[in-house]
């Protein structure tokens, strides 16, 4: 075998070893810088330094040398393996570099760009509400979820036999006090916050009170049995129903832009006299039957509002004949759905990425 490889004189005598090792690191050499690419590389290694390669038969050949040739030419050979793989190296990292991207760094390509996190789109709405009210001298408040009954519904005008408790399906907590009655529940709206501020403190008072409420009730692409609502609570002495109409629009043109057009029209909640509705006019067209947005009307209803009820200016110990004020609710998501043309309210919390990832 070795005799295939290690060349020999044409008198059939060996050449000096030295003689043998120097020219096989010459040719080596020379067939090294020849090599242009990952393929060629690859067999210049098979062919000089791999299992069967030229320089490890070679050291092979050592042990078929007479016993006091055999340290220096082992040496010899060793040392010529060990430098043509360092040379070897060198030439593959020429060009692999020069190659570029396949099998480099290269510095000129973008950077990935990591996945931002983001406010969920209700927390962004609740912010652009609260923010429009703010603007005009309202503070924000929060209250309790978890609420008592006599807030929730006494409170706000709602007693126990009345029939407006019907359109709050609600989930109770399961406790009974001492006269036997359920007390504690999921609040089904904000408004009883407007008792909490009204005890807590004296007028003026203008608020917004932004959170989550409950109602049992069926899902489906308009109801949610969890949703968020804000409120607005304006008292004071003299607040008459301009500043209702004034504050809601300003409010409207903020929110839905500087165009935007409100309609009120008559509406009942127990809490407030004379109660009202209030719409915008649709951003989607200027009454179009087709409009499947409106239905046709030109208009969307965005919240309900009206005049604090005396009765709930007096159950929070206020003198409704000194004072007056007026209140008003919205569905978070709704304005959210009208604003980002969303159809189907249960894709706020189904955490899909593909879907929060636009807003
Ligand atoms: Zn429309």
């Amino acid at each position: 075998m070795a005799e295939s490889v290690i060349p020999t004189g044409t008198d059939g005598a060996e050449p000096p070893l030295d003689g043998r090792i120097a020219a096989l690191r010459d040719e080596a050499r020379s067939a090294l810088s020849a090599t242009r690419d990952a393929d060629g590389l690859q067999e210049w290694r098979n062919r000089y330094v791999g299992r069967s390669g030229e320089v490890t038969l070679l050291l092979r050949s050592v042990g078929s040398l007479p016993a006091d040739e055999r340290a220096a030419f082992g040496q010899a050979a060793n040392r010529l393996k060990n430098e043509l793989q360092a040379s070897f190296d060198e030439r593959e990292s020429e060009i692999t570099s020069a190659a570029g991207p396949a099998g480099a760094i290269d510095v000129t390509l973008s950077g990935r760009h990591p996945i931002r996190g983001r406010l969920h789109p209700i927390t962004q709405t609740v912010r652009e509400i609260t923010s429009a009210f703010g603007a005009m001298g309202f503070q924000t408040f929060e209250g309790p979820e978890v609420e008592l009954e006599r807030y929730n519904f006494t409170a706000m005008n709602i007693p126990a036999d009345h029939p407006a408790r019907d359109m709050f399906d609600t989930f109770w907590l399961d406790r009974v006090d001492e006269d036997g009655d359920r007390s504690i529940l999921l609040r089904t709206h904000t408004s009883p916050m407007q008792a909490r501020i009204m005890e807590s403190q004296e007028p003026p008072i203008r608020v917004v009170i932004p959170g989550r409420c409950y109602r049992y009730e069926a899902t489906d692409a308009s109801h949610e049995w969890h949703f968020y609502q804000v409120e607005v609570l304006a008292v004071d002495e003299g607040i008459t129903f301009a500043d209702l109409k004034g504050t809601l629009y300003e409010f409207a043109r903020q929110v839905f832009g500087p165009e935007c057009k409100v309609r009120f029209r008559c509406d009942f909640f127990p809490f407030v006299e004379p109660g009202v509705e209030m719409a915008v006019n649709c951003f989607n067209c200027d009454g179009d039957p087709a409009c499947r947005i409106c239905r046709g009307s030109g208009w969307l209803e965005i919240m309900g509002a009206g005049m604090v009820h005396p009765e709930v200016l007096r159950r929070a110990g206020y003198d409704p004949g000194r004072y007056t004020g007026f209140a008003a609710g919205m569905g978070v998501e709704r304005v959210a759905m009208l604003k980002h043309g969303i159809e189907d309210i249960r894709h706020f919390y189904a955490n899909d990425m593909r879907f929060l990832s636009q807003f």
